[in-house]
């Protein structure tokens, strides 16, 4: 496989996974590459992705399928998580550095108010 302006990264994880009445750990691995723009050297703000599988390779596989895909992508990121976008299409995701939150207005709840009925 060619990555072309992208480091990566190969990582493990364990999970407990059903082994009968009991769970066992199951050894995972991770491949996430990182695609570098601008020359920045900060890979946490570099679009990434993180692929799972039961093997290196699986992993790698899965992590490169997604890579040609993003190659190919005119990226639509969405928000994910507070400080997490990802592009619908291709599946790529970038750290965001939110601006502080404006304050939250308060509502107050809509009064009840009780009539009598004659
Ligand atoms: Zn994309």
């Amino acid at each position: 496989m060619k990555w072309y302006g992208a480091s990566q990264r190969r990582g493990t994880l364990s999970r407990l996974a059903p082994d009968g009445k009991d769970v066992k750990a199951v050894t995972l691995y991770t491949h996430t590459f990182f695609l570098i723009e601008d020359g920045r050297s900060d890979e946490q703000k570099q679009p990434h992705y993180t692929a799972v599988g039961a093997t290196p390779e699986e992993a790698e596989a899965m992590a490169f399928a997604v890579y040609q895909r993003a190659m190919d992508c005119n990226h639509a990121m969405q928000q994910k998580g507070p400080m997490l976008i990802e592009c619908s299409h291709c599946g790529i995701q970038r750290r965001v550095l939110l601006p502080p939150a404006p304050p939250v207005a308060v509502t107050r709840k809509a009064e009840r108010r009780f009539f009598n009925l004659f």
